[in-house]
């Protein structure tokens, strides 16, 4: 099992799908960092701590997914941090762990379902990080080792 699994990136720009008019901007991976990750790391949501370049560490969910852009051949990796920034952060270095998985990839009849599907991820993740075992990853030396 893949779990916990760490990784960094740059942060790169999405297809602008409106994430951030939703009130849930996600940080978008370069393919680099999506083709790394391990086979056995499958398509949903994941939730788990993330921090931009030296700065403190939050909670996340991730959606790990097909992307359409490359007609679903590329798997797109976006994070949620669960905090409010002033400013964005493209270009910027993310670092992430994933902790845990909440769900598969799932279509939504509407935006306000999806929109609460999303919130009710965000509330998972709240609760889950805050296991023993999960809360210790926030420590981790992955977060304080300067890049
Ligand atoms: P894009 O299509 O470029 O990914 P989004 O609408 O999804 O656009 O917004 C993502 C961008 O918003 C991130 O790249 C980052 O710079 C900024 N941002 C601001 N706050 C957050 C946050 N809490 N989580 C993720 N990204 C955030
Ligand atoms: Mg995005």
């Amino acid at each position: 099992k893949s779990l916990p699994y760490f990784c960094r990136g740059e942060v790169v720009r999405g297809f602008g799908r409106g994430s951030k008019e939703l009130g849930i901007p996600t940080a978008n991976f370069p393919d680099s960092v999506v083709d790394n990750l391990p086979a056995d790391i499958s398509t949903g949501i994941y939730y788990g701590w993330a921090c931009i370049g030296n700065g403190d560490v939050y909670k996340m969910v991730m959606s790990i997914g097909w992307n359409p852009y490359y007609k679903n051949t590329k798997k797109s990796m976006e994070t949620h941090v669960i905090h409010k920034f002033k400013e964005d952060f493209y270009g910027q270095t993310l670092s992430v762990v994933l902790v845990g998985y909440i769900r598969s990839e799932k279509s939504f009849p509407s935006l306000e379902d999806l929109i609460a599907a999303i919130n009710s991820d965000i509330e998972e993740a709240k609760v889950k990080l805050e296991l023993p075992e999960h809360i210790k990853l926030k420590e981790d030396n992955f977060f304080t080792s300067t890049t």
